[in-house]
């Protein structure tokens, strides 16, 4: 199977079988909303803190499969971080969906979307709900 094969099956697996989908109501969760209007994708992010340790994400929304799976794929990827190392990795996420780096070990299946850097109308479909993350975590930190 060639990469870009791999990565398509690992795009369309995340899309339809998605990881932490489902949002919970918990005051322990922060949640943040973000709208692509240019696509139609509608993500909601959650995240758990416990001190400085993201111990849960949730996401629930419509999209295209790029913003479904990138979705999916962050929650993998940053439940278990600290705040500071989420930041990094979703730092890394953009430079790879911009084409600034080729691939990364700590964004794992997310490496997936480095193809997106071809079609720069896809890069918000690819980002929202890294951003919706991060903005999550800054109400967080504002209390
Ligand atoms: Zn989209």
């Amino acid at each position: 199977m060639s990469m870009e094969n791999l990565y398509r099956t690992m795009i369309m697996e995340h899309s339809k079988y998605p990881k932490n989908k489902g949002l919970v109501s918990d005051d322990a969760y922060r949640t943040y909303h973000l709208k692509n209007p240019s696509c139609g994708d509608d993500i909601t992010i959650q995240v758990h803190c416990i001190e400085d340790r993201i111990v849960d994400v949730r996401h629930e929304g419509k999209g295209c499969a790029i913003c479904c799976s990138s979705a999916s794929m962050m929650s993998e990827v940053i439940k278990g971080q600290t705040r500071s190392a989420a930041v990094d990795i979703a730092k890394e996420f953009y430079e790879l969906v911009t084409g600034t780096i080729e691939e990364s070990p700590v964004l794992q299946d997310a490496n997936a979307l480095a193809g997106v850097s071809k079609f720069p109308a896809r890069v918000k479909c690819a980002t929202i709900a890294w951003k919706a993350m991060e903005h999550a975590l800054e109400e967080e930190t504002n209390e």
